[in-house]
């Protein structure tokens, strides 16, 4: 059931869960004569869930005037395709992620490719995830920093980076509701059916670390993430904060983890953090990447140099 989460604001249930085991909520926002749906959910959310959201709000995919990717994973653009097709809604997205939006083999190659020796994907994870993505559709509306969606009503786009290289905020200036989709990741997410959590994914640390003080200094009265609950200003604040202290940690670890090893491939620097911060079950592509992001500023840093052996 859609919940009016503040006045023409409404957040809606997808069937990410039964697919992924991960809760995923989109939000619809009456914007004039635009009516904006924020994120698009996988390839089979629109017709599976958005659609019959919409129907108990007296709405349907037609009356979709704006889609609004916050950045290019397959959860939050993989339905372009199907509401573009029966909405012929302009498709909005952050300028700096065109290139993963518009081609599926960029997006792969670039996201789950970057560390082969680390994480490959099989051909069935392959299949399924060009499954949840679709196919990619031109995006007509380039979004950067401090833009407002083209909408009557005050919709500003806050560029924060880190979590993917050009992820966005949205605050509705209106009800001073900060959407910050994926950004803030806290120490992960549990899934529904089992202990395992979600590790927080981020690509690169100096970018997510600037992006969540970014989202520190703006007023903001409730943060909604994609995939947790509406929280309050304070809860809002205490989860940015825990981020912040998350990479801090993580930092730390890797640290500490190459002074005594003397050295670390992302492959056993990815599977420690995966074991040895949380049980988010070792190598993934979220281990993955946080670790070659923790070990790329050791090296801007100049505390740790890149090498490469034959393998
Ligand atoms: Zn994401």
């Amino acid at each position: 059931m859609p919940v009016q989460i503040a006045p023409g604001v409404h957040r809606l249930g997808t069937d990410y869960p039964h697919v992924c085991g991960l809760p995923l909520w989109l939000h619809v926002i009456e914007a004039g004569p635009e009516l904006v749906l924020l994120d698009a959910g996988i390839a089979s959310t629109p017709e599976a869930a958005t659609a019959p959201e919409l129907a108990r709000l007296g709405l349907g995919l037609a009356d979709l005037t704006l889609v609004v990717n916050s950045h290019a994973h397959p959860d939050h653009m993989g339905g372009n395709a199907v509401l573009k097709r029966m909405s012929g809604a302009r498709v909005a997205a952050p300028a700096a992620e065109v290139g993963w939006l518009e081609d599926n083999e960029t997006l792969l190659t670039e996201l789950w490719g970057s560390d082969p020796a680390a994480l490959d994907l099989s051909p069935t994870e392959r299949d399924e995830l060009l499954g949840m993505l679709d196919e990619r559709v031109r995006v007509d509306v380039l979004l950067r920093d401090d833009d407002l969606l083209p909408a009557e009503r005050p919709l500003r786009v806050v560029t924060t980076s880190g979590h993917s290289p050009g992820h966005i905020a949205v605050l509705d200036e209106t009800s001073r509701t900060l959407f910050s989709f994926d950004d803030v990741q806290g120490r992960g997410q549990p899934f529904l059916d089992n202990s395992v959590w979600l590790a927080p994914l981020y690509t690169d640390v100096d970018r997510y670390v600037a992006g969540l003080n970014r989202l520190l200094s703006l007023d903001f009265d409730a943060l909604v993430p994609s995939h947790g609950d509406v929280l309050d200003a304070d809860a809002g604040r205490k989860r940015i904060t825990d981020s912040l202290e998350w990479v801090d940690e993580v930092h730390t670890f890797t640290t500490n983890l190459l002074r005594t090893k003397g050295s670390l491939t992302v492959r056993e620097l990815a599977g420690e953090i995966g074991t040895q911060l949380g049980d988010f079950g070792g190598l993934c592509l979220q281990t993955v990447r946080m670790a070659r992001a923790h070990l790329e500023l050791l090296a801007r840093e100049r505390t740790a140099e890149p090498r490469w052996h034959l393998s």
